[in-house]
């Protein structure tokens, strides 16, 4: 069964329950209880929006890496032959100019 199968599924009990519900002479209680559970079944159906939502973006792991590659990292001093040059925290490559990113990895710099 796909998340969608599963919110038509629970969208479709909900309806039914309302359609069973009407007219029905319900408790006080047994009214609270029928709005909780619809409650929980609303949540849950926002729930698995929220996920597909996630989804689209990319894997926690994706957005992990994303989000460490916009930390900004202090360049790595090579100093070789008198000279000095800064290199790429991440991937070692010596960024181009001033720029605030590494053209290879895509890593922020500080
Ligand atoms: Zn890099």
């Amino acid at each position: 069964m796909t998340e969608n199968e599963a919110k038509k599924l629970i969208a479709k009990f909900c309806e039914d329950r309302m359609n069973f519900a009407r007219g029905k002479d319900m408790s006080d209680k047994e009214l609270k209880d029928f709005c909780k559970f619809s409650d929980a079944l609303t949540l849950s159906i926002s729930s698995l929006e929220e996920i597909q939502q996630y989804r689209a973006i990319g894997t926690v792991e994706e957005c992990w890496e994303a989000r460490e590659r916009q930390r900004g990292k202090k360049r790595v001093l090579d100093s070789y032959c008198g000279f000095n040059s800064y290199e790429c925290p991440v991937c070692g490559t010596e960024p181009v100019g001033g720029s605030n990113y590494c053209h290879k990895c895509g890593q922020r710099l500080e």
